[in-house]
């Protein structure tokens, strides 16, 4: 069983940011902290290490961070999601609503050169779902099998798990 509090406990809370009146969860002194770095990525490597998985594919910017951690501990592949107009190829597209407007991401049409992959998709942190929902058409969109969405750190009171399970299994390392 992973040490939950020494996760938690490493999580910062910066308020403010990005604006007045929001709380953000800043997963950097996670990431400086090895030991609480390390507790986290065996037990995502605990988990997924019997889901014979063929791809983590992760969310712009910090999913890439875990994503590609826990990639190369499963040695499998690591396939990013991007906000809109930062991939170079051939790409898809799916809008999503943000609390003022619309945003984009992308995922390369030949982002998972293996026939029908088993896919896990992960980001640090699930808010309203919207990003990881968007993430998760794509991954079918191109073909791919998506067999479960995984995030550090689940905000429960906005509800985003609803959202992202019309399309997968979610998975959270801490509900707060
Ligand atoms: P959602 O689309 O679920 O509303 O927002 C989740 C996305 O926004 C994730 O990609 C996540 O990285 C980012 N995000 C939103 N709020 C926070 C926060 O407080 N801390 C961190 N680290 N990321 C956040």
């Amino acid at each position: 069983e992973i040490d939950k509090n020494l996760i938690q406990n490493s999580i910062r809370d910066v308020k403010d940011f990005p604006k007045e009146g929001v709380v953000f969860k800043d997963i950097t002194t996670l990431l400086n902290n090895k030991e609480a770095l390390q507790t986290l990525i065996n037990h995502l490597e605990d988990r997924y290490k019997s889901y014979d998985l063929d791809y983590i594919c992760g969310i712009d910017s910090r999913g890439f961070i875990f994503g590609s951690i826990l990639a190369d501990r499963l040695n499998v592949g690591f396939v990013p999601v991007r906000k809109k107009g930062k991939l170079p190829s051939t790409t898809v597209c799916e809008k999503y609503e943000l609390e003022y407007g619309y945003d984009e991401v992308e995922i390369h049409l030949d982002a998972f050169p293996k026939k029908n992959p088993r896919v896990l998709l992960i980001d640090d942190l699930i808010a309203t779902g919207g990003t990881a929902a968007a993430a998760a058409k794509l991954i079918k969109n191109v073909d791919a099998n998506l067999i479960e969405a995984c995030f550090i750190l689940n905000l429960t009171f906005l509800n985003g798990v609803k959202k992202v399970k019309e399309h997968t299994p979610v998975y959270s390392v801490l509900d707060i």
